[in-house]
């Protein structure tokens, strides 16, 4: 039997190494990119801190010497339900059992101007471009002579207060402070010019009251200026328009904030609902459909009784529901009882700066540096790859220890080459 998957993030990946013993398989992963990738420490690539490589591997790798396995890198143009095949931009394939798991991109919420002008962090390209962005700022601030410019040029608005925008505010306080301190001479005020801008009255959200107020002391101490309630509504000519009349003049806004789930065009259009995304039961099969499957970020699923208003968007989510499906999809060929998703909830973390992070587990909430250890090890487990964990144990140490990573590199590549790429795929 066929199992075709599209998209190898968290949900794809646990679901592909669950069912590969089952040889009476064969699947094919269907992926934009060679490689998967972990996007919780994007953050880290943005700011210089880690390598791409530290967190991303490929998936011809993972799958060396397994039979049943096999890769087909392209992007899902559409799924014809009827005929059981899906369109790539690499060619079209065939199945008896589709697994869709696309994820989500950037929700700009319509304003074209922020689409087209901000700095979004979802993948290892834009981190890089972010990365490369920053740098190239810093650069021209130290040759600027019109001061006027040169303010816009050293902010830089982060627009989210969820952990991604905390992280990476916290990041580039904490790095871009000793690192502009010590190679940077012309640039005396750095962490000054870090905003951190969030629609809601507090950061992290969904987290415990303890951690929204340390992540709020933590950073204004670095000297972050946190702004609450207030949403950005607009970005022109370099300025960003916050919903309380501020405006802020800045050429780096990082947009940290809002997901819509991929989109699927062949999909009935009932099954889609609230941010794009596809309606599943309780065993993840997508509704009004016979053989096909939606786990992760892009369903969902009201079936579970602690989350009937769908599950938050999160790695635990998708690494759960792809392990579930396997052994129900296994189960269902053998003609045995088929188990509902019930999300087992682990707790949320988030790392504000070196040496303090917030944790909520189950029971209770905790913060401080058993928290951000805490935190490193949780975020070290799920790499794929024991040489991934070992270079990211080391990058870390080397650059908490040191604060002096050495990935401050400027890498682009050449427009000819970025064009002949695209021809050639
Ligand atoms: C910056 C950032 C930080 C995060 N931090 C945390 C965190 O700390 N903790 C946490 O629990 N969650 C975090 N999340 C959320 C978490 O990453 C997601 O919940 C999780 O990745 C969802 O897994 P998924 O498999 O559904 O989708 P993804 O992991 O997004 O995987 C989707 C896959 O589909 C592929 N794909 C996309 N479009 C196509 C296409 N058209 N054709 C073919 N392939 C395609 C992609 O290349 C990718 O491999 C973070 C997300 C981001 C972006």
């Amino acid at each position: 039997m066929k199992i075709v998957v599209v998209g190898g993030g968290f949900a794809g990946i646990n679901f592909i190494k669950s069912i590969e013993s089952d040889k009476r398989f064969e699947i094919t992963l269907v992926d934009k990119n060679n490689y998967h990738f972990f996007p919780p420490l994007l953050y880290q690539v943005a700011s210089a801190f880690i390598e791409p490589s530290n967190i991303s591997y490929p998936f011809r790798r993972m799958f060396q010497k397994k039979d049943n396995l096999r890769f087909h890198m392209g992007s899902l143009i559409q799924v014809n339900v009827s005929e059981n095949t899906i369109d790539t931009d690499t060619g079209t394939l065939s199945y008896d059992y589709l697994v869709l798991a696309l994820g989500t991109e950037t929700n700009y919420f319509g304003m074209e101007s922020v689409k087209n002008d901000s700095l979004p962090m979802k993948t290892i390209d834009e981190a890089l471009h972010l990365r490369n962005h920053i740098l190239l700022n810093m650069e021209k601030v130290v040759r600027m002579q019109d001061t006027a410019r040169r303010d816009g040029l050293l902010n830089i608005v982060v627009a989210g207060g969820g952990p991604t925008g905390v992280e990476f505010a916290g990041m580039l306080a904490e790095l871009g402070g000793y690192i502009a301190a010590k190679e940077y001479p012309e640039i005396k005020d750095f962490r000054s010019h870090i905003y951190l801008v969030n629609s809601g009255p507090v950061l992290l959200g969904p987290m415990s009251k303890t951690a929204q107020q340390e992540a709020e002391k933590v950073l204004t101490k670095l000297g972050v200026n946190v702004i609450l309630n207030a949403a950005v509504k607009d970005y022109l000519n370099g300025r960003v328009i916050l919903s309380n009349g501020r405006t802020i003049e800045t050429e780096a806004l990082i947009w940290a904030t809002g997901v819509i789930a991929r989109e699927v065009p062949g999909l009935p259009s009932q099954v889609i609902t609230r941010g794009r995304r596809i309606i599943v039961d309780a065993f993840n099969k997508v509704v009004d459909t016979a053989n096909i499957f939606a786990i992760g970020d892009i369903c969902y699923q009201t079936t579970d009784p602690h989350f009937p208003e769908g599950h938050p968007q999160l790695a635990q989510v998708a690494i759960q529901q792809g392990k579930l499906l396997a052994k129900n999809l296994s189960r269902a060929v053998s003609g045995q009882e088929q188990k509902s998703f019930h999300y087992n909830d682990k707790g949320s973390m988030a790392i504000i700066s070196k040496y303090k992070a917030v944790a909520d587990l189950p029971k209770f909430s905790f913060k401080g540096f058993f928290a951000w250890v805490l935190w490193l090890f949780i975020h070290i487990i799920p790499l794929i790859g024991f040489r991934n964990k070992m270079k990211l144990i080391f990058s870390w140490m080397w650059s908490f220890i040191t604060n002096d990573p050495t990935l401050r590199l400027i890498f682009r590549p050449g427009s000819h080459q970025k064009k002949r790429d695209k021809d050639d795929f």
